[in-house]
């Protein structure tokens, strides 16, 4: 299994690869390689990103099938089946490299700062525990001067909401707490440009 610092080079790799030039099919398997898959996997990194459908994760960092481990939630937030999900695939497969993974314009912390401005009584109850869940990193930054800059507040509050759910998986399971202390597991956060393409891992690097 490779180690967190070669499963992160890997994955700058394969996005320096996307940006340039677009994701390689070839990386997609082949009919022998999905067959070859079927007997047991080895992802090299654990994805938590957003279910937004313009962040494809394994097309962003040009991985194939079999490579990366990935759960999609909207805000890419921690909740109990996120954490059990990634303990599985850390114990079970001894993936060394778990990303917690952001994006920009994301529409889940726009939503839960425009329900921190203006609480509304109809949301679901089960869209409120996403919303609930992004609240605690963001609602900080609409008592500082950012309240006057929709963008830089988005952009801001978007980076406070991955290393929060970075933070959580590190403290937040007493499994991973363990695979970190004696085994290598590491936990960083990074953001994707819709706009660029580029992702820039920016927390626990
Ligand atoms: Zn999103």
């Amino acid at each position: 299994m490779l180690s967190a610092d070669d499963a992160l080079e890997r994955l700058r790799e394969g996005n320096r690869r996307f940006v340039e030039s677009g994701p390689t099919l070839e990386r997609f398997g082949s009919h022998r390689e999905r067959g070859q898959l079927a007997a047991g996997q080895h992802p090299f990194a654990i994805i938590l990103g957003c279910s937004d459908s313009r962040v494809p994760v394994e097309l962003i960092f040009d991985q194939g099938f079999g490579d990366l481990f990935v759960i999609r939630i909207a805000g890419n937030i921690v909740a109990p089946s996120q954490v059990g999900s990634i303990e599985f695939a850390a114990e079970r497969f001894g993936t060394r490299l778990v990303v917690v993974l952001g994006h920009s314009r994301c529409g889940a912390i726009c939503a839960t700062l425009e329900e921190l401005r203006r609480p509304s009584q109809s949301q679901s109850r089960n869209l409120r525990s996403i919303v609930d869940r992004v609240r605690p990193s963001v609602e900080g930054l609409l008592a500082t001067e950012l309240r006057h800059d929709e963008q830089l507040l988005i952009e801001n509050a978007v980076l406070a909401n991955v290393r929060a759910s970075a933070r959580h998986l590190r403290h937040g399971s007493e499994v991973l707490e363990q695979l970190i202390h004696s085994d290598g597991l590491r936990v960083v956060g990074a953001e994707y440009s819709l706009e660029t393409g580029q992702v820039d891992f920016f927390d626990g690097v």
